[in-house]
């Protein structure tokens, strides 16, 4: 049994929530992993960040949740998250609703260090206030993570925001490096920075990483060439949310791509014959398609839930991946 490095801790978790913690082995926890702790063993405030085994009072339910929620995701096309960096900037028209804003302020109000001080109020809604942070700490994690997993990287973030150091970000490439068993997604709107820090500071191509970039409209398709010239096993576009014709696009040396919707309150309409151009695209470039959701307005132009509009397209769902994962 090791005793928790409260580092980790401390780092991701008000250390005043936490009643205890230890360290476990990974795979089933055993009595010796266990003993000299106080937890009861089948709390419903149990659980665990990567390999630290946390025990929360009954009125941080909350926090567990949204925690629970970061690294287990919802998001249809990966098996968690991962938040080496937090904090952003507003870049393009596709950031406006950016979620992690505004779950970066709920975090902050909860007392999560890690996002305090990130945002500002304009009105009710949150704003990146420009401060970007590295945590080096949660470069541990994945290393807990024994099941093999598709991570999506910086799901709170872009890990090629101007202000994140290049040493940072070969940091992230030498975690993913030692971690062959998980596959990662870095998605960015900064791709030519991507283009340019890998080509000069990454030495190899892993074939575990995959690198995106999002593209919402026309205005910003010159990020497609930004990413095809980056050294990468795969290469997806995220067309969400598709808030604009994107028109005629160049996927030459793009493996995959995404389509949705944008959902939320302030969401903004998409276009089946938006989502029809990029199909058709796809089919021509042979790239493969996962159509995610239509989100907040539906195919017919109508404003409901996201769930009640779905995730088909053309009668069916599209959960296409990248050929190489297929094979
Ligand atoms: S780049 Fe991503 S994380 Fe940053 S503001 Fe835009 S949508 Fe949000």
């Amino acid at each position: 049994m090791t005793r928790p490095p409260p580092k980790l801790i401390s780092d991701h978790l008000p250390r005043a929530l936490v009643k205890d913690a230890f360290h476990f082995s990974g795979g089933k926890i055993s009595n010796a992993d266990r003993r000299g702790c106080t937890w009861p063993a089948r709390s419903t405030n149990n659980f665990h960040l990567g390999t630290t085994y946390l025990t929360l009072p009954t009125h941080a339910s909350k926090l567990k949740e949204e925690y629970q929620s970061m690294a287990e995701t919802q998001i249809e096309w990966t098996d968690a998250t991962w938040n080496p960096v937090a904090g952003c900037t507003i870049v393009t028209a596709g950031c406006t609703n950016c979620y992690a804003m505004q779950m970066a302020l709920r975090l902050e109000a909860m007392g999560v260090p890690k996002y305090v001080g990130l945002t500002r109020k304009s009105g009710v809604r949150a704003i990146w206030n420009g401060v970007v942070r590295e945590d080096r700490a949660s470069l541990q994690i994945p290393y807990g993570w024994r099941k093999p997993r598709k991570i999506f990287v910086n799901s709170m973030s872009d890990l090629f925001h101007e202000s994140v150091s290049e040493d940072f970000i070969v940091d992230v490439w030498r975690v993913m490096r030692e971690t062959p068993h998980h596959s990662y997604q870095i998605l960015t709107k900064r791709p030519a920075r991507m283009a340019d820090i890998v080509s000069r500071a990454i030495p190899d191509v892993l074939p575990n990483v995959w690198l995106g970039a999002s593209v919402e409209n026309a205005a910003v398709v010159s990020r497609i060439d930004d990413l095809r010239v980056v050294p990468s096993a795969i290469r997806f576009i995220s067309f969400e949310p598709l808030i604009g014709s994107v028109g005629a696009v160049d996927l030459t040396g793009i493996h995959w791509a995404i389509v949705g919707g944008e959902s939320g309150h302030s969401a903004r309409p998409i276009r089946e014959e938006w989502v029809d151009e990029i199909y058709t695209q796809c089919d021509s470039f042979k790239t493969a398609f996962f159509f995610k959701q239509w989100g907040t307005w539906g195919k017919d132009n109508k404003k409901r839930s996201k769930k009640a509009n779905g995730r088909e397209y053309r009668g069916r769902t599209w959960n296409e991946m990248p050929a190489t994962l297929e094979a």
